[in-house]
Order: structure tokens, then C-alpha cells, then sequence
């Protein structure tokens, strides 16, 4: 296969499976290391893909709450949505391992999950986001506990 400029697919997506990966080290201007993580919550033509309002739930409570872990909140960069919506991107500074992400998606999991009401999702009025009428409560409990569960297996 054609070694492609996006990393992602050089990936074959058939044998992909759930779970957390290293994708990419972007270096720029010669000395800033940045890493993109691939958070795999749904391994690609295996099952349905999360819905448009598990996935806007989790970024924004992610989004959010990674950025206040005391271990690894310091060094994200940005944590967004695959198109896809068989998972997110989360990208770091290089100073960040894989077993600290785990580490810190399942502080955030136990300070944060279940959530109950809209009251819970961070973010979600028309002042801070631009579609604050698509989440999925119960949905999103049962996505990111199986997918707490596969990172702690
Ligand atoms: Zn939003």
C-alpha cells in the first residue's frame, strides 16, 4: 500500500481492535515533539459506531475533565472526535506515556461517570457550544464503561 501523509491510514482498520494506541509523533519547527493517541471505543466494521450524541457528550466531559487530571492535564493538547465516530484523537505533549493516559481516562471515569442529567455535561448551552441539543446520557454511560473496561483488562 502507498505510504499515505496521514498517518491513520496507514493503519489497516480491518484488524484494528479496541483500546488505546500511539498513532503519530508530529514534530514541529524541529523541536516541539506533540503525540496523537488513537482512543479506539468501537473496533471499526465490528459494530455499530457511537451515535452523533455519545460522541458530543464524551468530547465535551474529556475535553474538560482530562485537562484537570494532576498527572497528565498539563500536557494535552487538543481531544477531538473521529469522523468516523469509532473513537477520539487525543493529542499530548511527548512527555506523556500511554499508561498515564489509561491512568487518567479512569480517574475521570470514577470522578465523573454515570452522569444523569444535561446538568452533568459540561459546556452544553448555546453560549459554549454550537449544537447543545445532541447528547446522549445513557448511551454515553455504557460507552465509556466498556471502554474503561478494555483499557483495565
Ligand atoms: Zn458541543
Amino acid at each position: 500500500m502507498k505510504k499515505s501523509v496521514v498517518s491513520s491510514f496507514d493503519v489497516d482498520h480491518r484488524t484494528l481492535r479496541e483500546g488505546l494506541y500511539l498513532r503519530s509523533t508530529y514534530t514541529i519547527n524541529d523541536d516541539l515533539s506533540v503525540l496523537s493517541w488513537d482512543l479506539r471505543f468501537c473496533a471499526p466494521m465490528d459494530r455499530k459506531p457511537l451515535s452523533s450524541g455519545v460522541v458530543h457528550t464524551i468530547e465535551h466531559l474529556m475535553a474538560y475533565y482530562l485537562r484537570l487530571d494532576e498527572v497528565i492535564g498539563g500536557a494535552i493538547v487538543s481531544f477531538c472526535p473521529m469522523g468516523c465516530q469509532t473513537g477520539f484523537y487525543l493529542s499530548t505533549m511527548n512527555s506523556v506515556s500511554g499508561e498515564q493516559i489509561a491512568q487518567a481516562l479512569t480517574r475521570v471515569y470514577n470522578k465523573v461517570f454515570p452522569i444523569t442529567s444535561t446538568e452533568d455535561i459540561v459546556g452544553l448551552n448555546e453560549i459554549q457550544c454550537g449544537n447543545p441539543y445532541l447528547y446522549d446520557i445513557e448511551q454515553t454511560n455504557e460507552a465509556m464503561k466498556s471502554y474503561i473496561n478494555i483499557l483495565n483488562k
